[in-house]
């Protein structure tokens, strides 16, 4: 029979799917941004505070999976997440993961890439900085820049010293073709991809241009350059609809989140996140009988050495029991990993 978690669980996890189903870009369909994503739908939720209660949730949950995500330390998730300026990815981050331990979660920013990186292939940057097994790894902007701002501006493409030959024919189609192949190569050997693009609308990036200008502790985040990059509207709507009709693949599908109310974004993209761990299921490690009597036989020796009028073993003395995490270091300290 089900245990009652066991049961939410599984009606949790149907209403995560049922949510999250409208962003995902069906992989082989053709997208026009514009026409096929709304970045003000809100399907479903009518109240920011009903969303609240489910960020709250999703929040939750992805502590629970990533606890367990990293105690199993066989699968390792990269979240990829892309956007205009001002879409909120930092927010997203900030408010998705405020429930994980940080120890498990490494964030990544990439910009303008530096002479070092530029003396490698496009790829080199991103993968240094690949999660590890057990690990969330967040890329804030990731290689899909390689298929975005360096299309719409063809001059970083120049300073990218690529040998002429190889910038013959159809870059574009090719970078999708090996991104493809890396997120399948990833996949194949336990590393997860999830990607999301928050999908803004040009007069909320207005609106949020502006607001970054008129409240005085939000002018750190303007720059002109965003401004330059609004100018170039039309070519980045193009560049994404071809991104994502190109690399949302069955083992990589794109979800395209409407970011035109961040309370939104951050649900959504937290549901994503959440369905990848849930598709992943990590469990704890069990221990095998050899590993137990294992533990037994330190047991006694560490029995054996309580001083004068100590109780051998505390725990048992006071028929109290150990608090949870410390039963959690015992099963993974029978993993092979003791102390
Ligand atoms: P921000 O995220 O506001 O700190 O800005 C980072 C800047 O770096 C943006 O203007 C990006 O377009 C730019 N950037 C990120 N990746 C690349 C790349 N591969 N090539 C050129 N510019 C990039
Ligand atoms: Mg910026």
């Amino acid at each position: 029979m089900a245990t009652e978690a066991q049961t939410l669980s599984r009606k949790r996890q149907r209403r995560l799917e049922e949510f999250i189903a409208p962003f995902r870009v069906a992989p082989g369909t053709k997208v026009t941004l514009a026409k096929d994503f709304d970045p003000a739908f809100k399907g479903g939720l009518n109240k920011k505070k009903e969303g609240v209660a489910l960020l709250d949730e999703g929040v939750q949950l992805l502590a629970e999976y990533q606890a367990r995500l990293a105690a199993q330390d066989t699968w390792g998730v990269l979240l990829a997440l892309q956007a205009l300026d001002a879409a909120g990815k930092d927010g997203t981050i900030r408010h998705v993961m405020s429930g994980v331990n940080p120890q498990g979660v490494a964030v990544h920013s990439f910009k303008v890439p530096s002479s070092e990186e530029l003396d490698h292939d496009y790829l080199w940057r991103y993968a240094r900085r690949l999660p590890a097994r057990g690990e969330i790894g967040i890329f804030n902007r990731s290689h899909y820049e390689e298929v975005l701002v360096v299309r719409v501006h063809p001059d970083l493409l120049d300073r990218q010293k690529l040998p002429p030959r190889t910038k013959k024919g159809d870059i574009w189609k090719r970078r999708y073709r090996d991104i493809n192949e890396w997120e399948r190569h990833l996949t194949d050997n336990g590393f997860r991809v999830v990607k999301i693009f928050l999908n803004l609308s040009r007069e909320e990036q207005r609106t949020r241009f502006l607001r970054r200008i008129d409240l005085p502790d939000h002018n750190w985040k303007f720059s002109s350059a965003d401004v330059a990059e609004r100018g170039h509207w039309d070519e980045y709507q193009k560049a994404f609809s071809e991104m994502l009709s190109h690399t949302s693949t069955e083992w990589a599908p794109w979800y395209v989140i409407p970011a035109d109310r961040k309370w939104f974004a951050r649900i959504s993209a937290a549901c994503v996140l959440v369905k990848a761990l849930i598709d992943i299921d990590p469990r704890y490690p069990t221990v095998t009988k050899k590993q137990r009597d294992a533990l037994q036989e330190i047991k006694r020796t560490l029995e054996a050495q309580a001083p004068k009028g100590a109780a051998p073993d505390p725990f048992e003395a006071s028929g109290e029991a150990p608090a949870a995490h410390e039963h959690e270091h015992a099963a993974t300290g029978g993993n092979g990993h003791p102390g």
